[in-house]
């Protein structure tokens, strides 16, 4: 991994901060403090395999070094300022930064196993017409320790074990890609077997289609997998509502996608936001259908969550139904994203009776 959080330096007046730090940040910290190498291995333990939050609950370290440390070193992770359980079962978490900033994490616990949704920014630079995000233009990129950290915090809040097995998704606020190196050292934080120990199976990215983007993200191993906002099929819609398919249009995208370098069984997400009157027509169904099969795909539909001073509206549920099984008429595997972040695949099957397709 080629991103490391600059070495501490202690003495300078400020504490650095130990969440978020890879092995050779904490190497240099103990170093700082005359300890012995291999005490970072134990702080790295207790930050990111026992998820220890405060210096005192470090009972693998001596009490001399433990006070020393909350003395010296801070250890800081994203807080959380306030919590919206929803009636699906799933919670939205507001964190508080450091310096003021707030950004959003979702825990949806759903089925078998639980699925994390994170930010990777405060606001976004894409301007999305459709996205509250969007809307709020972007403020900065999150550190590693601030993305990792909402999954440390989300997993100590929701009282997970160790080796709980979770799903991470890259689709709160924020355009991963925009923050790639920032995200890919968390990402090898999350998955180090000797930390956090999330398979790199089980992270997805999505990203609105920044394709230089797309390109650097299949150089990485292991690397998470891949959603695509498509959201629109044709390029003068998508402009209207997706800034960035101005820079990369529709076929810029599939190419993209069609190069990048899957591994066997992988696929290719397509998150499709469904738009009443906009992007959910019966020929949109037909063209995102075309999209899909030019690579391994599976299509996700997300009727639109309504949002103050947006102007859209969300589909129709009997739209939606036959959106889907067109889709599936047409060999393309397809699920619908209901509510916050849930994924009902067979929700299709209800709602198709006499669609017309
Ligand atoms: N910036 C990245 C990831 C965050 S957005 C991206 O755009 O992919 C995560 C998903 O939420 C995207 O697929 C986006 O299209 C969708 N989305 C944004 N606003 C929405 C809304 N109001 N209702 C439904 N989906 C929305
Ligand atoms: Fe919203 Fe994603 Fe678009 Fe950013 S890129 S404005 S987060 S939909």
């Amino acid at each position: 991994m080629s991103w490391e959080q600059p070495a501490p330096e202690l003495g300078s007046g400020e504490r650095p901060n130990a969440a978020g730090m890879g092995l050779p940040g904490l190497k240099a910290l103990v170093a700082g403090l005359g300890e012995s190498p291999f005490r970072a291995g134990q702080l790295y333990q207790g930050l990111y395999r026992m998820r220890w939050t405060e210096w005192s609950a470090f009972t693998n370290l001596s009490k001399a070094l433990r006070s020393r440390l909350e003395r010296e070193v801070r250890l800081h992770w994203p807080a959380i300022q306030d919590s919206a359980p929803s009636q699906d079962g799933s919670t939205k978490h507001a964190f508080l930064l450091e310096d003021g900033a707030q950004v959003e994490g979702v825990h949806m616990p759903y089925g078998s196993r639980t699925t994390l949704c994170l930010s990777s920014q405060v606001g976004c630079a894409m301007g999305c017409t459709f996205c509250a995000t969007g809307l709020m233009g972007i403020k900065r990129n999150l550190t590693p320790g601030e993305i990792a950290g909402q999954v440390v915090t989300m997993l100590n809040a929701h009282g997970h074990g160790p080796d709980e097995g979770v799903n991470l998704v890259f689709m709160g606020m924020g355009e991963p890609l925009h923050n790639l190196d920032h995200v890919m050292a968390a990402f090898a934080l999350l998955t180090d077997p000797a930390g956090l120990n999330i398979s790199p199976r089980r992270i997805t990215l999505s990203t609105s289609g920044l394709v230089t983007g797309i390109q650097r993200l299949g150089g990485f191993k292991p690397r998470p997998r891949l959603a695509l906002s498509l959201n629109a099929t044709t390029d003068a819609y998508r402009s209207s509502i997706m800034p960035v398919n101005r820079a990369w249009n529709l076929e810029a995208l599939a190419r993209a996608l069609d190069a990048f370098p899957l591994e066997s069984g992988e696929r290719i997400t397509l998150e499709y936001v469904l738009l009443r009157g906009v992007t959910d027509a019966l020929e949109d169904g037909r063209r995102l259908a075309d999209f899909a099969r030019r690579f391994p795909s599976k299509v996700n539909l997300i009727p639109f969550n309504p949002h103050e001073g947006s102007g859209f509206e969300p589909p129709t549920e009997a739209r939606v139904g036959e959106l889907c099984a067109l889709l599936a008429s047409r060999g393309v595997t397809v699920s619908v994203r209901r509510s916050r972040g849930q994924d009902v695949a067979g929700a299709c099957g209800q709602l198709v009776k006499g669609a017309n397709l």
